[in-house]
């Protein structure tokens, strides 16, 4: 591409993390994603990313898929925190956006809404009842009842619905796919790290609940199963939710093919 420097990544999908890889709308040859770490003070545009927060952008440039990390308030973690979270950001880009039907539903959040809730410790009441279906299901319950998790959700308001449904959407697959090329299924090593990935993160519960959600989904119907109704647009929620008798009404249709998602401009800084 015109003008960029190389990527610090080529990150291609990975076929047994992701078994729906021959899905992806590659715009050209190319069968990766470009991945730029951005600067503040980057001559480029298209790489230059807010100095005061995590921003992570994407889209196709020319007929490349691209994604910049902005990470200037810090990771912690290293280079293995880079991969990870290229993974996750690439996976998104490529088997979400151009690998996946997306339900209208899911298209769009009002920043408003992410900026209340992401943060919310309302919301633990949801994330502590994940991790004790998981325990339970981890020791040996293949039926590990889901009413308080049903309650939780059934209880919140209409704002904290919408995000958490619009974010189970986008992030548990992503976060299950990074986990699984990054952490090969130790649990614990990637609680730890990713608690610590971003300081001061008290919403990074609802990634760790997407992974569990998704080892639970793995046991009940398999991964490739689980993945090919993740392509025709339904939500890993919506999933669990009928494999586990949750009785959750969620409105998941229409879907759409996205053709082509522009790289948007820098925003303010
Ligand atoms: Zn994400």
């Amino acid at each position: 591409m015109d003008g960029l420097p190389p990527p610090v990544a080529q990150v291609a999908i990975d076929s047994a993390a992701w078994t729906q890889t021959d899905r992806i709308r590659w715009p050209s040859k190319d069968a990766f994603v470009l991945v730029y770490v951005g600067a503040s003070d980057s001559r480029t545009s298209l790489l230059r990313v807010s100095r005061d927060r995590h921003e992570f952008r994407m889209g196709q440039a020319d007929d490349h898929l691209v994604v910049v990390l902005g990470l200037e308030p810090g990771i912690t973690g290293g280079e293995e925190a880079l991969d990870f979270l290229a993974a996750h950001e690439s996976f998104h880009l490529a088997a979400q956006y151009y690998g996946s039907r997306i339900p209208f539903s899911y298209t769009e959040i009002d920043e408003r809404v992410v900026k209340a809730y992401s943060m919310d410790e309302r919301l633990s009441r949801v994330y502590d009842a994940v991790d004790e279906m998981h325990r339970s299901a981890t020791g040996g319950n293949t039926s590990p009842a889901c009413d308080e998790l049903a309650a939780a959700i059934g209880s919140m308001e209409g704002g904290a619905r919408t995000y958490f449904t619009y974010k189970a959407f986008w992030e548990w697959p992503a976060e299950f796919y990074a986990y699984t090329t990054a952490f090969k299924g130790s649990l614990a090593e990637y609680e730890s790290f990713r608690s610590r990935l971003f300081a001061d993160d008290v919403g990074y519960r609802l990634f760790t609940s997407g992974v569990k959600v998704a080892e639970m989904l793995e046991s009940r119907l398999g991964r490739n199963a689980w993945q090919e109704r993740a392509v025709r647009g339904e939500s890993m929620l919506a999933m669990f939710s009928e494999a586990y008798g949750c009785g959750l009404q969620l409105d998941e249709s229409p879907t759409l093919t996205v053709l082509n998602l522009e790289l948007p401009a820098p925003v303010g800084h």
